[in-house]
């Protein structure tokens, strides 16, 4: 068998890549942050001036996935893999509200899609690796030999994404971040390619009650227990 492949997906600020970083660490995994590219690509359309207020012409940005190289680098002093977007650190960047509102209609169009899949599927292929996205487990990897699908309570999320911004230093309400998540899980869920929806085989962790530490152990032992279960059945 090779080595096994983690893929989590969840709906947003749902603590996804915490948690995958946590695993990735724990197991000595590469961490993957498939969101990052698809906001970086985003990053990349504003900085050219051919995403303006969530308004675009699709030819133009199915034209640029030739010219926006997206890579990760990892941070000896963070000990933090961090986003390139044409060999420029974009990893604060691409975190701020205002690529969080308007990368879903990009990342929905299929050209873009179809980009980073094969650049995802290629970072994959000697396993070891743990992904978070939205279509990790159906689309991505549908072979992974573990699937998580992360949920936490609408609150909850809101509450962990304000803390973010705020220590950003973005001035936002609640009910702001309330509705530009809803917004955005309302995006994936309902686009016609590759949607957000849970693989049939993924195991469902909520976290709302979970502490970081509590979240980490129980996703090790699901893993445990499968690859434990593939070694003896394969
Ligand atoms: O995970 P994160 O919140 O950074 O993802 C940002 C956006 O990128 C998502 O809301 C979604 O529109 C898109 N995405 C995607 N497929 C993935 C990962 C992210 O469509 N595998």
């Amino acid at each position: 068998m090779k080595y096994p492949t983690i893929a989590i997906d969840g709906y947003s600020s749902c603590g996804k890549s915490t948690l995958a970083k946590d695993i990735a660490n724990a197991l000595n995994y590469v961490y993957v942050d498939s969101g990052a590219m698809y906001r970086a690509f985003t990053l990349h359309l504003i900085n050219k001036g051919l995403l303006k207020d969530g308004a675009y012409l699709k030819s133009q940005v199915i034209e640029e996935l030739n010219s926006a190289e997206i890579s990760f680098r990892f941070n000896t002093e963070t000990q933090k893999s961090e986003t390139y977007l044409n060999g420029i650190n974009v990893e604060k960047d691409i975190r701020s509200s205002a690529i969080s509102r308007q990368v879903s209609p990009i990342s929905a169009i299929g050209e873009v899609r179809t980009k980073m899949v094969a650049i995802q599927q290629q970072m994959g292929l000697e396993g070891r690796v743990v992904m978070d996205g939205r279509d990790i487990g159906t689309v991505v990897f549908p072979n992974a030999e573990v699937k998580l699908f992360m949920t936490a309570s609408n609150d909850i999320r809101a509450q962990r994404r304000i803390i973010e911004l705020h220590d950003k230093g973005e001035q936002i309400t609640l009910d702001d971040v309330k509705k530009s998540l809803a917004q955005r899980d309302y995006q994936d869920m309902h686009r016609e390619i590759s949607p957000l929806q849970k693989a049939v085989d993924a195991i469902e962790i909520d976290n709302s009650e979970l502490t970081r530490d509590e979240q980490l152990k129980l996703a090790l032992s699901i893993i445990h227990q499968r690859i434990e279960t593939l070694q003896f059945t394969s």
